[in-house]
């Protein structure tokens, strides 16, 4: 009965449904068929082959799906290599006018996209009216401003070329915005793959793309599944490929795409902390649970998954959370008043059902709310949220993805507890710290592993703040200028020549105890924690002069070697902590004695290298120029302050990456290593360089005055030998975060390949020449950037 008594009575809501009847005409006026869209067309091709797709919430059938074909993928590519040409050739501002009437656009289909993308995905109209759609229209307005403003903030640069993009259910059309609109601004065309779950909204967009104005061929569409995706990576028209999806894809496409010289960004998955200190606003750490883990039904790249709460407040804590589960609205996504809508498809809550079985398998305790199990709203995909309470940090539900509405929860004692459970996790995307005290909300908000820090806060996102991870969530940034770089590259690189082939390393022999008469130097060792250590092999390599006449020897390193020099590194930390002034200091100071010893290093490259003695002082010269020029910008390479919300500030912080490993080409065997480690510890990294393979000794007489210079023992590590093997080595290693390569094409890959394991970052030469007494190529903001990932930190500013 529906007397005004009774529902003041129990207060419960009536149904309060958004019309989807236009998106049922659109869906009838495309005869149920999606195909794809290639040079401006709408293409469904006769003999193609097909799946179907449905809306999780009710099961219902919504159209059948064009699978995309190695040669559909063909077509695509074609027509968006084709389009680059006059696309990229537009101005910035003439690519601005065609973001700006997207955006228009979107805002004007708003309410139709909400619908369609509920009725596709399965979450709540609450979340794409409010969110999802509106954050689609910022995306490219403020790209349509980065357009504008692209020869002057981005000078030196120009598009990476045509780019191939995949993307995944959660968020089918933000991330498509996420990679459409920063490409397209960029000069870039692009050919994208919308998750199969989720095709429609991508559809949608296709028909902005015409109504705007768009030329053919700029953005295209091709529908279809992991072998559609797989095709598009593989095609040699593409220049950049992006990614957002699982780990272990990102994982497969870091290898299918080394060597290829093609730019790769990945956002993967994550595991993501959600800290609360006994001094946090427990109610408003509740209500952020709730947006933490279901929003969207928790799947979520960066949801809150990992609840980390300090003892004393814990039970408290769980009582509250549990009170306010009870009171959560499950069921229609299209009702207005529904907190959480359906699970993307039937397969997924088969794998939440399997992790949550196992989860109480191991001995957490779960907890559902008392309607859940009792209430069906439809046919549809329905899970209710979940709490584990008492979870073992190392147990599965605390270490991998549900990608569900499930929150395992654990305890912690003191603050340094807090950080380090925080941080036991190979994944390193988000993060959301809670605590009225902001000593140690920003104490912890700096000691995390994680691209992204919400304080007193959780999931916000905007076009302007930086989106990405650390670790094995992946590499490379979506939103703000940061974003921008993923789909730029430095002019001079179109056109760089091809590195000639390196001279290969003599035979090693046992080391000899001590050399030094007849005109042999001593064999240089190498150079770990501050400290000469020999090689471990026990072996050193002729090293030649300029008739191939040895002079002396080096060490020839092995994996051990790296080993030992990665452990020093680590052990260096300390050299991150200090400001950017005392790093300043320490550098002009090295710059100072280098230049004091000029004469010794030029006769040494005259003697080695057979440079001319002009020629052997300019590089001497031009590196303590590159020392002084890192000197400089030790404490002035900024991040930035941005303010996308109301009260909100969001912080970009240039991080060292830690431990870094550097290959050094040969030629200019003192200005390369110094252009390239440089930049790296004038950052805060501890590097582990092999110095040229020809000329290592260079690099020996480098570490003495390394050693008069108060550079920290463990801050630069040196392995010499072959720089092939000792960079699969170093590629390799779980402990080195990123890798800088500079030598053949063939090492290049095989960096990139052996990167996957830890999904290290990568930034390799792929055989290609570098001036480096350039300016423009060899020094500058390109290395500082390739120095440093972006930690961007929400905070409150003001109430
Ligand atoms: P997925 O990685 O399998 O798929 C993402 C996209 O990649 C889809 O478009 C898919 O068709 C495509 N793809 C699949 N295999 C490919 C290949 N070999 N080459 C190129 N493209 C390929 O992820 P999913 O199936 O959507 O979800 C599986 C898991 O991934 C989830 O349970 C979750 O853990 C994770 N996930 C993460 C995110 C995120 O934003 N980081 C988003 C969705 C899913
Ligand atoms: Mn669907």
């Amino acid at each position: 009965m529906n007397e005004i008594r009774d529902i003041l009575k129990t207060m419960e809501y009536g149904p309060a449904p958004e019309d989807g009847s236009h998106v049922k005409t659109w869906l009838e006026n495309h005869g149920r068929k999606i195909g794809h869209f290639i040079n401006g067309r709408f293409v469904f091709p006769e003999k193609s082959k097909s799946f179907g797709c449905s809306n999780p919430g009710n099961g219902e059938k919504l159209a059948k799906i064009a699978l995309g074909s190695k040669a559909d993928v063909d077509s695509a590519a074609k027509a968006a290599a084709k389009a680059f040409k006059s696309w990229s050739a537009l101005s910035g501002t003439q690519r601005a006018r065609h973001l700006y009437a997207i955006a228009r656009l979107v805002q004007k289909h708003a309410r139709f996209l909400s619908v369609l993308e509920t009725v596709d995905n399965g979450k709540p109209i609450r979340e794409t009216r409010d969110l999802d759609i509106p954050l689609v229209a910022r995306h490219f307005y403020h790209h349509a401003g980065w357009a504008e403003l692209i020869d002057s903030e981005f000078a030196g640069c120009v598009p990476a070329g045509v780019c191939g993009q995949v993307i995944p259910w959660n968020f089918p059309l933000l991330m498509l915005a996420w990679k459409v609109a920063p490409a397209l601004a960029a000069g870039c065309t692009v050919v994208l793959k919308p998750a199969e779950y989720t095709p429609l909204s991508a559809y949608a967009f296709a028909e902005i793309c015409n109504e705007a104005g768009l030329p053919p061929g700029v953005f295209n569409l091709v529908n279809g599944d992991g072998s559609t995706g797989a095709a598009i990576v593989a095609h040699d028209a593409f220049d950049k490929i992006a990614f957002t999806g699982s780990t272990e894809v990102g994982r497969i496409l870091r290898k299918q795409t080394a060597g290829s010289g093609k730019k790769l960004s990945l956002e993967l998955g994550g595991k993501s902390p959600f800290i609360v200190y006994s001094q946090a606003d427990i109610d408003a750490a509740v209500e952020g649970v709730v947006d933490a883990i279901w929003f969207n039904q928790g799947e979520v790249c960066c949801a809150g998954s990992r609840a980390i709460v300090q003892e004393g407040i814990a039970d408290k804590f769980h009582d509250k959370l549990k009170a306010r589960m009870e009171k959560l609205r499950m069921g229609d996504p299209l009702d207005k008043a529904i907190d959480i809508g359906a699970v993307v498809d039937p397969i997924q809550i088969e794998n939440i059902e399997a992790r949550v079985a196992e989860g109480k398998a191991s001995g957490a305790q779960c907890w559902q709310p008392s309607w859940a199990g009792k209430q069906k709203p439809n046919a549809g995909c329905y899970y209710p949220p979940t709490l584990f309470t008492g979870v073992e940090p190392s147990s599965r539900l605390a270490q991998e993805e549900v990608f569900g509405p499930v929150i395992a929860s654990m305890t912690f004692r003191t603050p340094g507890e807090a950080i380090e459970l925080a941080n036991n996790s190979r994944y390193g995307l988000a993060a959301s710290v809670w605590s009225q005290n902001l000593d140690v909300a920003f104490d912890c908000a700096r000691s995390l592993k994680a691209g992204i820090v919400w304080i007193n806060s959780t999931n916000l996102f905007d076009a302007a703040a930086g989106f990405g991870g650390y670790r094995e969530s992946g590499f490379g940034r979506e939103g703000g200028r940061e974003g921008m770089y993923e789909y730029l590259v430095p002019a001079w690189l179109k056109d760089a020549k091809k590195l000639p082939a390196a001279k290969p390393v003599p035979t090693p022999l046992p080391a000899p105890e001590a050399a030094g008469d007849g005109g042999i130097d001593r064999t240089m060792k190498m150079y770990v924690g501050g400290k000469q250590a020999r090689p471990d092999t026990g072996y050193s390599y002729p090293v030649l002069d300029g008739k191939r006449k040895p002079v002396s020897q080096a060490g020839f390193g092995n994996r051990k070697d790296i080993r030992n020099a990665v452990e020093a590194a680590n052990a260096a930390s300390g050299w991150a902590s200090m400001t950017g002034h005392q790093r300043a200091q320490v550098l002009y100071f090295l710059a100072e004695n280098l230049e004091a010893r000029a004469d010794e290093f030029a006769g040494r490259l005259v003697r080695i290298d057979g440079d001319t003695k002009a020629g052997a002082k300019k590089q001497v010269g031009a590196s303590v120029a590159r020392i002084i020029h890192y000197a400089a910008w030790a404490d002035k390479y900024d991040g930035a302050v941005r303010a996308p919300m109301a009260n909100m500030l969001s912080l970009a912080l240039n991080e060292p990456w830690g431990t870094m490993a550097i290959s050094c080409p040969d030629d200019a065997p003192l200005l390369s290593f110094v252009s390239l480690v440089l930049p790296a510890i004038a950052m805060g990294n501890c590097v582990v360089v092999t110095p040229s393979q020809t000329n290592p000794l260079v690099i020996g007489d480098f570490y003495q005055v390394l050693d008069t210079s108060d550079v920290p023992g463990g801050v630069i590590n040196i392995v010499t030998g072959e720089r092939d093997a000792l960079a699969g080595d170093m590629a390799k290693h779980d402990d080195i975060a990123c890798h800088w390569y500079f030598g053949s094409a063939e090492g290049s890959k095989a960096v990139e390949e052996h990167s996957a394991g830890n999904l290290k970052a990568t930034w390799v030469n792929n055989g290609k020449a570098c001036d480096w007494y350039s300016l423009t190529q060899a020094q500058g903001r390109e290395f500082l950037r390739h120095a440093v990932q972006i930690k961007t930190i929400w905070t409150p500013f003001g109430v």
